[in-house]
């Protein structure tokens, strides 16, 4: 379930390799999300401390924005390899009908409007 009271700050990220690292590899503050291939990555972990878990977001065909959540995924308990699998299924479609899907409506900026929350500061 995503935080609903967060903001979310997305950049792009480059290829399905990038974002395993960033996902895997590094701790990334609470308020921030990844796009790749028209879905989301969005932090949903409850503190920087906790395990890195990531909500993650897809735009259905009749709305500008994201508007579904496919899945929740701890990244954080995943290797790199593992990780670089599951984003290669995701954006496969391999989760876009899954049991766990819901409405949400998250609230995104781009990194310029974002500029620095609590999270970041
Ligand atoms: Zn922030």
């Amino acid at each position: 379930m995503l935080h609903d009271q967060r903001i979310w700050c997305v950049q792009q990220a480059q290829s399905p390799e990038e974002l395993a690292k960033w996902l895997t590899e590094h701790t990334m503050c609470c308020c921030c999300g990844f796009e790749l291939g028209g879905y989301l990555f969005l932090n949903d972990s409850t503190s920087a401390d906790g395990a890195q878990e990531y909500g993650v977001c897809r735009k259905t065909a009749s709305a500008g924005v994201p508007d579904v959540q496919i899945e929740s995924i701890t990244f954080g308990w995943c290797g790199y390899e593992q990780g670089l699998r599951y984003i290669r299924e995701i954006l496969a479609g391999r989760y876009d009908s899954s049991d766990f899907t819901r409405p949400v409506r998250p609230r995104l900026q781009s990194p310029t409007q974002h500029g620095r929350c609590h999270f970041c500061a």
